[in-house]
């Protein structure tokens, strides 16, 4: 999707990937090497203007020594603090936005320490390298707290207060090299095992979406952040709590491909190569729907008006994800209708 967001734009890709049947072959050359292959990525760097990422569990030291060689958008040090939690966290503390109350915990008995202090329920959470719901576990009840022990005991953890949200939302926006600033409106989004099912955006809530972009500006500006970063919360009592951010265009950003006049692709790409930011201004109510483990009919989804269908051209596997489609209609209870009708042609496995 940036690819093809950069050809009407002058903008070549080149991608990086462990595999050469990656999507991105589909529209752009393709470097094969792991992610931390000193060699590939030197190569990669040389040859190119600037350097991105769209997957944040890139090691930062492989990124490095790629500094003297080209540009790297958004920094390592943005990369870094989102590679880890507790990190993270303390950046979210600092920046007065709201945050869970959790604990570092590297033992057993600061897990002990933490559900006592911090009660029931909770999230146990790899630092590092989880997404999707992956590296979590939910302890309900203290009997529960040894299994999850034992699942992730080997890599440094997070225990968080679970958190009563009554919704989840994100807010997506970009910062160009000269500092300038651009929002998209706030998305609302469906998770199951973690995962994101649909959202539908604009999620019409003025202090929450006054309090999303306040609280994007205080880390853009504080990481003196180049590209596109998503910030999730969860809502609870009315109110936000941050729970990540993701230095990278963001699944809960697909629908501005067709629902706003800039995409957060275009704008990602805009940011990095020092060009102004584009209009991030909807063109009407969106909902986005993925693909998970297997393709829904595409023949059905289309007759939907105003439904437009992407194939990442993955193979399946469950869970996976492996497309998505975007309804954009005039009004949010149009909106709705179609966002029902589609939800019922499409099946997750
Ligand atoms: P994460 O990987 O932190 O984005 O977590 C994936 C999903 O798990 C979130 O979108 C929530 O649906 C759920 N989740 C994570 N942390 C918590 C929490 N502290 N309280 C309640 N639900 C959570």
């Amino acid at each position: 999707m940036l690819a093809l967001a950069g050809y009407p734009l002058g903008l070549r890709c080149e991608f990086l990937d462990r595999d050469a049947a990656t999507p991105g072959g589909q529209v752009a050359p393709i470097l094969v090497g792991e992610l931390d292959d000193a060699g590939r990525l030197a190569e990669l760097a040389s040859r190119s203007d600037v350097l991105t990422f769209d997957w944040e569990n890139i090691p930062g030291k492989a990124l490095a020594p790629l500094r003297r060689l080209t540009r790297i958008r958004p920094s390592p040090t943005a990369l870094r603090l989102s590679q880890d939690r507790l990190h993270e966290k303390a950046l979210f503390a600092r920046l007065g936005i709201p945050i869970a109350r959790h604990a570092a915990v590297d033992t057993r008995s600061q897990l002990l320490a933490a559900l006592s202090r911090l009660g029931l329920p909770g999230v146990l959470k790899t630092r590092r390298l989880g997404y999707d719901g992956k590296g979590q576990a939910v302890i309900r009840r203290a009997a529960e707290a040894e299994a999850a022990w034992a699942r992730f005991h080997d890599q440094p953890l997070i225990y968080e207060a679970f958190q009563p949200f009554a919704r989840e939302v994100s807010i997506i926006g970009a910062r160009s090299v000269s500092g300038e600033l651009a929002y998209y409106p706030l998305a609302a989004n469906t998770h199951a095992d973690g995962v994101l099912r649909y959202c539908v955006a604009p999620y019409a809530n003025r202090k929450l979406a006054r309090a999303a972009a306040l609280y994007l500006r205080r880390v853009m500006r504080a990481l003196d952040y180049i590209g596109v970063l998503a910030l999730e919360f969860f809502v609870v009592d009315g109110a936000l709590v941050a729970n990540e951010m993701a230095p990278r265009v963001h699944n809960s950003g697909h629908w501005t491909i067709e629902g706003c006049v800039t995409s957060q692709f275009e704008n990602h790409l805009r940011a990095i190569c020092d060009l102004p930011l584009g209009s991030t201004r909807v063109l009407g109510s969106a909902a986005m729907i993925n693909f998970l483990g297997c393709l829904p009919s595409r023949e059905r989804l289309l007759g939907i008006e105003g439904l437009a269908f992407h194939d990442y051209g993955k193979t399946p596997r469950a869970g996976r994800k492996l497309g998505h489609c975007t309804i954009l209609r005039r009004g949010a209870a149009d909106r709705n209708v179609a966002l029902r009708r589609a939800l019922k042609l499409i099946e997750w496995t």
